[in-house]
């Protein structure tokens, strides 16, 4: 695979950490404007696989292109400037701001400090953030008076306050109810389909993305096992296997 084989390649990612090896030779693109699941066992590799692919690890071998850019070594904060953006599988909020300043956050220049000299502007597209993820009515709480849905809505937010092309979701629907998954999903349809935003999700919850996804990429051990429409992942015999036997 090279640069331009899609908005975002990987090409023989490697990462280790002593002796594991937590990414091992991983190869695949994420096409503009789909939504791609990312699954695997636990420990198969797909947090280092977004933590190297978002900067905050250093590939231990590989490239990573995005946009047809090598950005294999570019710290997160030029990953978020390129317009890429990510969820955290644990995250934590800044319990003593509130929803709406928690998402002005990455809005404004010197996050910690400036935040008591918000301008209009950016309250203004915080606010609309905070709707955009079905969090207005909620936005002077602090964020341990939200609920967990009402969590994984203000750590979306976060991300998208951005402005990302493209976003990667670390397990999006953890803790959800189905009713909870199925809101969470049409907001993720509907940054894609109205928005144009590029999605990689990675969940072990499949009655929520599989209908979410147009494409899945399967990895075990940090290696790639199967990739393919949902339909085709389902069937796979590798892929049944790695789940009951892994
Ligand atoms: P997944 O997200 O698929 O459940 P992870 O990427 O979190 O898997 O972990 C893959 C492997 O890498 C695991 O064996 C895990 O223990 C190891 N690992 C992840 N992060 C670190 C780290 N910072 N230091 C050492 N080992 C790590
Ligand atoms: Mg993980």
């Amino acid at each position: 695979l090279g640069p331009n084989d899609g908005i975002l390649v990987m090409s023989d990612l490697t990462k280790n950490f002593g002796g594991i090896t937590a990414v091992d030779e991983l190869s695949f693109a994420v096409q503009e404007e789909e939504i791609l699941g990312f699954i695997g066992p636990n420990g198969a590799g797909k947090s280092t696989t977004f933590n190297c692919i978002s900067g905050i690890y250093p590939p231990s071998s590989g490239n990573i292109w995005y946009k047809g850019e090598n950005v294999t070594d570019l710290p997160p904060y030029k990953m978020v400037k390129r317009g890429m953006a990510r969820t955290f599988q644990s995250f934590r909020p800044l319990e003593d701001r509130t929803v709406l300043q928690n998402i002005a956050l990455p809005l404004v220049p010197d996050k910690l400090f400036s935040l008591a000299g918000l301008r209009g502007d950016t309250i203004r597209k915080a606010e609309g953030v905070c709707e955009l993820v079905g969090l207005d009515d909620r936005m002077d709480m602090t964020p341990d008076e939200l609920p967990h849905a009402g969590m994984l809505r203000l750590e979306l937010g976060r991300a998208l306050a951005t402005n990302p092309d493209l976003l990667l979701l670390d397990e999006p629907f953890a803790g959800l109810s189905d009713p909870e998954v199925d809101a969470i999903s049409d907001l993720l349809k509907q940054l894609r389909n109205d928005a144009g935003v590029t999605l990689v999700v990675v969940d072990h919850n499949m009655r929520g993305l599989f209908p979410l996804i147009d494409r899945a990429v399967v990895i075990r051990f940090g290696e790639l096992l199967a990739e393919g429409t949902p339909e085709e992942i389902r069937s796979d015999p590798m892929v049944k296997e790695a789940y009951l036997g892994g």
